[in-house]
């Protein structure tokens, strides 16, 4: 499944409110590129492919979320993390 499918649904914020992220599948860092998502309240932007400090980790909203990843998903996720 690609992550545009994977984040359709709705999911709880950071900022306590339960949204629809804003897809954004091309946006620079310092180190390449990144598939985001971004909410539409607080327009947090979370990185959806790697760990980046140029944005929030999707991890971050894994304690209200049952995030749409597998263990090896997310063992890679911090693994390849930026910067490299
Ligand atoms: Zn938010
Ligand atoms: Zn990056």
């Amino acid at each position: 499944m690609d992550f545009n499918q994977r984040f359709q649904n709705r999911l709880h914020c950071i900022c306590d409110e339960s949204v629809f992220f804003e897809i954004i599948e091309d946006i620079e860092c310092d180190w390449g590129n990144h598939f985001v998502i971004q909410c539409p309240k607080c327009e947090e932007l979370f990185s959806v492919d790697c760990e980046c400090p140029a944005f929030g980790n999707i991890f971050n909203l894994s304690k209200n979320n049952d995030l749409p990843y597998s263990e090896k998903e997310k063992i890679d996720y911090f693994k390849n993390s930026h910067p490299k």
